[in-house]
This record gives structure tokens, sequence and C-alpha cells, in this order.
């Protein structure tokens, strides 16, 4: 492709709204336009390494023994009803009306369109196990889009979802998917991390994410030196044991005027976080839950809805609070709290004499003690983890560090067939609901986390099998005839041997040429210029490295040739030869 023919408009100045390296770069390298918040126009350059992601993509789902299809975008409303998600998937779930004024959703993602097409032709165990996956635009309405394609509202998601009879087959399939997806990030020459994680709202017991270790990524990993990984949601941490000596005291009521916060009334009274209980009402399906956790700790919610088996937990309004405590948001506490029931997380444990709200506007409790003066139905892990938790697996610290989500497998186990009647006939003829799994990669998310990766003051540095182009092939000065006639018989060799070629053919100044060509980061650049020639030279250089290489005019085809195979096979070949 000649540059003058195709359409790459780089840009010198960031775009002012962009906060992370890969949209400020997918931006100025002329990858991708803007068209509303969280939506964007792919311009040729970054479809191109958008089609090289697919195309691994669908090599290794192929391998799996995967099908690929393509199901719709447009759901009707009542697939999503029957599922119970049309509610419960939140706000992200874009709803739209049809001209007869029915309900129809953009798909966020298609466990129910699948699980509608397997319920309508699969009927015996016979045609399991089953794997299919599609290549498609998502649509979620993200709260905050941001970050480029990296968190948008339309995007390209690959996503897979596996049919079994059993349990066995679905840990089959699923460890066949997890070893498709390293070879997947491999070959797109990122490193990865698959971590433990959280199933969220999709649903799921065993869910494992794909994370590109990113200093500014949005997910915080937690991980062991002894290889134990999760994500913050995710991780089943210990505390550290914390217990205080102390005889316990008699409970006492004191006034807090305008302490509400941990921060304030910790203040106010003169203690420790660690002395305080928070008492946080949840609403939980139809019931109100209170949830006891230490002051200098957050809970975590996922765990709180799997712990009651809740479909839908939100925090209580100040409403239900006042109503159930008799109190003011930042008053509630244990004592005396009627008619809910009380679990707590285990950070609780050998706390004595501590501070809880009073269930009395501007009033705390101080000297508290359980069972003493409330008691608490279950202890249970309800905590977020954080740094310095301690391994569940070996019970040394946990440390932090950050990561860029690109892709997510989940074992689903009967979530959807069960709400949705997806059932088969086993070997005795009896009518089961299909185990699931479910697995997803972000395209486009990809393609920027590896922007994130590498990428240096001057641009990209594209991983050669994820590139828009190899070989950048840049002729210094297009009038002189000599150079252009060499660089057009190099572009028509090279190309005549399968690679692919962009040819800077415009007509520019050589360190504008240069500027862009580090922008858009082709792995390898071929300078053609007429100095060079006169000693019957042309100039190689690869992107990452500095260093240039003289090399002789005639041996040049094949000086490239063998160094794109060269470097395709350093990214490749743990993957090939497998
Ligand atoms: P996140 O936690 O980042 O919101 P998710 O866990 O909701 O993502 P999944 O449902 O697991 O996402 O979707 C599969 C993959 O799709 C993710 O691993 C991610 O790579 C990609 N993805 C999800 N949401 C977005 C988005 N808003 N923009 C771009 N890619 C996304
Ligand atoms: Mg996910």
């Amino acid at each position: 492709m000649r540059w003058t023919e195709t359409f790459i408009p780089t840009h010198k100045e960031d775009p002012t709204e962009a906060e992370v390296i890969s949209h400020k770069l997918m931006v100025r390298a002329g990858l991708m336009r803007k068209l509303t918040s969280g939506v964007y126009t792919y311009l040729p350059l970054g479809l191109r390494a958008i089609k090289k992601v697919e195309q691994i993509v669908r090599e290794e789902m192929n391998r799996a023994g995967a099908l690929e299809l393509l199901m719709p975008i447009l759901h009707p409303g009542e697939l999503w009803q029957e599922s119970g998600r049309w509610d419960l998937y939140g706000k992200e779930l874009m709803k739209v009306t049809d001209r007869h004024q029915r309900n129809f959703a953009l798909g966020p993602t298609h466990e129910e369109v699948i699980t509608d097409l397997l319920r309508n032709h699969i009927r015996s165990y016979r045609r399991l196990p089953l794997t299919f996956y599609q290549i498609q635009t998502k649509f979620r309405d993200e709260i905050r889009p941001r970050f480029g394609v990296m968190r948008a509202r339309e995007f390209v998601m690959k996503d897979a979802y596996s049919f079994h009879e059993n349990e066995a087959s679905l840990d089959k399939t699923y460890q066949r998917m997890y070893e498709a997806y390293a070879r997947i990030f491999q070959r797109c020459g990122l490193s990865t991390a698959p971590v433990q994680a959280d199933s969220g709202v999709i649903g799921g017991d065993v869910t494992h994410e794909f994370m590109v270790l990113a200093d500014n990524g949005e997910s915080e990993i937690l991980s062991c030196e002894c290889g134990y990984a999760a994500t913050r949601e995710g991780a089943r941490s210990l505390i550290p044991p914390y217990s205080i000596e102390e005889k316990a005291k008699p409970l006492e009521k004191v006034n807090t005027p305008g302490a509400h916060t941990v921060e304030q009334v910790t203040e106010f009274l003169n203690v420790d976080a660690k002395r305080l209980i928070k008492t946080i009402l949840y609403r939980c399906d139809d019931r109100v839950v209170a949830v006891l956790i230490r002051g200098d700790r957050d809970i975590n919610e996922a765990k709180v809805r799997r712990s009651r088996e809740c479909a839908k937990l939100e925090m209580a309004t100040p409403e239900e609070i006042l109503k159930v405590s008799g109190a003011p948001v930042g008053f509630t506490g244990p004592v005396g709290l009627k008619g809910v029931e009380l679990i707590s997380d285990k950070s609780l444990q050998g706390l004595v004499n501590v501070v809880v709200g009073a269930n009395e506007d501007q009033a705390h409790l101080i000297n508290t003690n359980f069972p003493r003066d409330f008691a608490i139905d279950s202890f249970e892990s309800l905590h977020m983890a954080q740094a310095g938790d301690l391994c569940p697996a070996c019970g040394k610290p946990l440390t932090s560090r950050r990561g860029i989500e690109v892709g997510q497998i989940f074992k689903l186990g009967t979530k959807y067939s069960t709400s949705m009647r997806a059932t088969f006939l086993d070997q005795d003829g009896r009518e089961l609901p299909f185990i699931m799994g479910c697995y997803g990669i972000g395209i486009t998310r990809t393609v920027a986390a590896a922007i994130e990766q590498y990428h240096d003051e001057g641009g990209i540095i594209w991983p050669i099998t994820i590139a828009p182009y190899q070989l950048l092939i840049l002729p210094l000065n297009v009038d002189d005839e000599k150079t252009i006639a060499t660089a057009e018989q190099l572009y028509e060799t090279l190309s005549e041997a399968g690679l692919e070629i962009l040819m800077d053919d415009r007509d520019e100044r050589a360190g504008f040429k240069f500027k862009d060509a580090d922008l858009i980061g082709i792995p390898l650049r071929l300078t053609v210029g007429e100095k060079s020639l006169e000693e019957g030279k042309v100039e190689l250089k690869l992107r990452r490295d500095d260093q240039v290489l003289k090399i002789d005019q005639d041996k040049a085809v094949a000086h490239v040739v063998k160094l794109i195979h060269k470097e395709r096979s350093a990214i490749e070949n743990v993957s090939a030869k497998k």
C-alpha cells in the first residue's frame, strides 16, 4: 500500500481527553477517530491491526474445536426477561424500542441468544459437547467510557460458549480454552498473566481473567511469590490477625455530633479505625441484610451477593436505613438492630471494646462487645482484599500490581440453562439442563493493551504478528528517479514474496517521514536514499532498535525476508511447536 493512496491521518498533538498512552497514540497514529463518547471509527491502519488479532483468535478457536457463527446484535427483550438479566444487568444494557413498541437490547454478551439456539436444536447428549464462537461488535452503555477503545461503549469482542452433559466435559473445554487464550496472547506478542477473578454479572463459579500487566491498567492484581494471583474482587485473602488484649468494659453511649464517616468518628473519639465496626445495610433481593466489617476495611459486595445467594444486591436507601435502624445514614449499628440478618466479616474476630453506631441520630456506642451486646448470625470472608493481606494458598503477604483485563473465561454451570429451560436428554433418557462455559476476549482492547505494552516516546512499536504492515519502505526524496525506482522495485519484489508493506511515497521532508514512521510503529523500516544508493546500499532498521544496518541493495530482499521470519518466529515459535 502506498501512503498517498491510503488514509493515515497522523497528528503531532495528543487528543485533549486522552488519559493513557494507547489512546493518545491510537489517535495520533491515525488508527481511529472518535464519533461520540466511547464510540470509534476504526481507520484503515487501525482496522488492519484489529483484523490481525481477530485472525489469531480465529485460528486458535478453530484449533480448540470451537465453531464460528455470527449472532444478531439486536436481541428481543423477552429473552433477557427470561434469564432475569433485563433488570439485573443494569444500566450498561443498551435498550431500544422498535416501531411496534417492542423492547430490544443491543447485545453486550450473548448467553441468552446462544442458549436459545441450543434449546431449540440440541436434544441429545450425543451432540455434546459443543462450542461456538463469534467475533462481533458489542454494546455496553459504560458509565464512564474512557481510555479510547479500552473502555468503549461499542467494541469488538470474541465471545465463545460451550455446552456440556457433565462437569467433567466442561472442565476439559475450560482447560482447552485456558490454553488457547495463553497461545492467543502469546502470538499477539503480549505478556499476560492469568488470574483468578470474580464472575460479576455474567455469573458462575470458576473464572480466570487474562491480564496484560500495565502501570495504568484499570484492574488491580494481588499476587504472591508462590504463584497465587487474583483480581482484588476475586481474591480470597486472609486479613492479618489483629486482636486486643483488654477486659470488656461497660457499654456506653456517646454523642458524636456531625460525625458519621469512619474518619470523622474515629477522629472525634480518638480511636484507631480498627476499633470501630462499620454496619452496612444492603437490600438483598427482597430483604435487608446488615453486614459488619472492621472500620479500616471495605466490603466486597460480590462476596456478600454470593454468600446470601441473591440475584440483586444494592446498598439500602437512606429511607430504608431510617426505617430499619431508626437513625439516619452514618449511625447504624448492630446493637438492638431488629428484624435483619446480621452477618460479619472475619475481621471482627478478636475485637473487644469497639465503637459502633447507636441507631440514634448523632450518637455512637463505645465499649461494645459481642456476643454480650449483640449476636452475629455468621462469620464469613466478606472483605475486599488488599495488598498486605495474606495469601490464601501459602500465608505470605500479597503484593499489588496493575493490569488490563484482555480476556475472561467462566464456568457458568447451569445458570442460563436453568432459567431459560434449556435441556437435553442424557444417556438414561433424563431431561437435564446444559452445563455451560463462556469465554470472552476484547479484540479492540487487546490492540490498545499491546500499545500500552509496546511504545516509546516516538510512538507505537508493534509486535510483528499484529502490526498493520510488517515493513515500511521509506524513499527519502521521491523526486530522485533512482531512489523512487529502487523503492518501487523493492516494493514489488517484497510484495510478491508475500510481505505486507506500506510505502511512504509522500513528497515530504525526511525528518517528517521518520517521525511518522516512529509514530505508526511498523516493525521494520527500509530507507532508500541517494547517498546510500551511491554505495549500492539501502538502510534497514528495526523500530524497536536504534541500530541502522546498511545492506547491499541486491541482498536487501533476502535480508528483509529473513529478518521478518526471525521476528515472527521469536514470537510464534513457542506456540507453533506445541
Ligand atoms: P470490565 O471488568 O473491564 O468491565 P468485563 O469483565 O465486564 O470487563 P467481560 O464480560 O468479561 O468484560 O467481557 C470480555 C472481554 O471484553 C473483557 O475481558 C474485555 O477485554 C472486553 N471488554 C469488556 N468491556 C469492554 C469495554 N467497555 N470496552 C472494550 N472492551 C471491553
Ligand atoms: Mg471480565
